[in-house]
């Protein structure tokens, strides 16, 4: 039997106005609508709930909610990067609510895979810190979340061409989420070195791989398809994230990865072959839109297979 694959996207990400020249804009989605639009009578669709609080807090804490909340309701900006507008606070919260979303749908077993194409990312953000256009830690809250409906073992795997320090910070200490990162080396937001593996009783649940600029396909692609299933197998998680990032592709304008559009098609169905247990795709970076459309397709595509 074919997988069954939902896509989420809800018209409030278009409303986090983060100025005409940031790179991480509403054309990113309207991009990703028009390319996807021919595949989605295959796919189920879901809507986003807007997170509760109690449940942002199962990451954050009470500081960080408030001080997102004053910034949305002051239009200042968090940093130079990092933008809050009239409706970024609802995005907000219908970002990290499509997570919840299909947590559920995966728990009901009335989807097996699920493509969240959503806005404002997350995975910059740390417990105490927005940065890097990110508010709120999307994954990380949904990883908490599938944890409470019995996906005891979370896998997260983070092919954003930039290291993932807030979703590695979250669950540094903890072993029962494993972080698995492919990021540009140097890079922003220059965290992520290979020795960094976690602590205590995460010890050994981080895995960094920093890629130099220019890196291209073969030795990224290769690491997805040699090392992730072994790693996932030991680690026999429960329930499997991915931060999709698209900003590794060669037309992105942040960055110097170097991937091709096969490359990432490679990457995904890795991935997707690394287990067979249910998974959710949450997007992060990409800022050639062109390329980024094309790549959320080739994903989807694959998550049809
Ligand atoms: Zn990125």
């Amino acid at each position: 039997m074919k997988p069954s694959v939902a896509y989420m996207t809800d018209p409030i990400y278009l409303l986090h106005d983060t100025g005409p020249w940031h790179p991480e804009s509403p054309e990113r989605l309207k991009a990703i609508e028009r390319r996807v639009a021919p595949l989605r009578e295959r796919l189920t669709t879901l809507s986003p709930i807007a997170v509760s609080e109690k449940l942002i807090a199962s990451v954050h804490s009470l500081e960080h909610i408030e001080t997102v909340r004053a910034h949305c309701e002051s239009l200042e900006p968090i940093d130079a990067d990092t933008i809050c507008s009239a409706h970024s606070w609802e995005a907000a919260l219908k970002a990290a609510g499509a997570g919840i979303v299909a947590v559920d749908a995966l728990h009901q077993g009335t989807a097996h895979r699920v493509f969240c194409a959503v806005r404002p990312p997350g995975h910059h953000a740390t417990i105490e810190r927005s940065m890097g256009f990110c508010l709120f830690n999307n994954v990380a809250i949904a990883a908490r979340y599938a944890q409470t409906k019995g996906f005891k073992k979370v896998a997260i795997v983070d092919f954003d061409v930039h290291h993932g320090n807030g979703t590695q910070d979250i669950f540094y200490d903890d072993g029962t989420v494993l972080y698995f990162s492919t990021h540009q080396s140097p890079a922003y937001p220059g965290t992520g070195s290979a020795d960094e593996r976690g602590v205590g009783e995460g010890l050994g649940a981080t895995f960094n791989f920093p890629f130099p600029p220019g890196s291209g396909d073969s030795e990224l692609v290769a690491l997805y398809e040699e090392r992730l299933a072994p790693i996932l197998e030991e680690f026999s998680p429960d329930i499997l994230l991915v931060s999709a990032g698209y900003d590794l592709h060669e037309a992105d304008p942040l960055a110097q990865l170097e991937v091709t559009t096969e490359g990432v098609r490679r990457i995904v169905r890795a991935i997707l072959k690394s287990s067979e247990i249910p998974k959710i795709f949450m997007l992060e970076g990409g800022y050639d839109t062109h390329a980024l459309a094309e790549c959320v397709a080739v994903t989807i595509e694959e998550m049809l297979q």
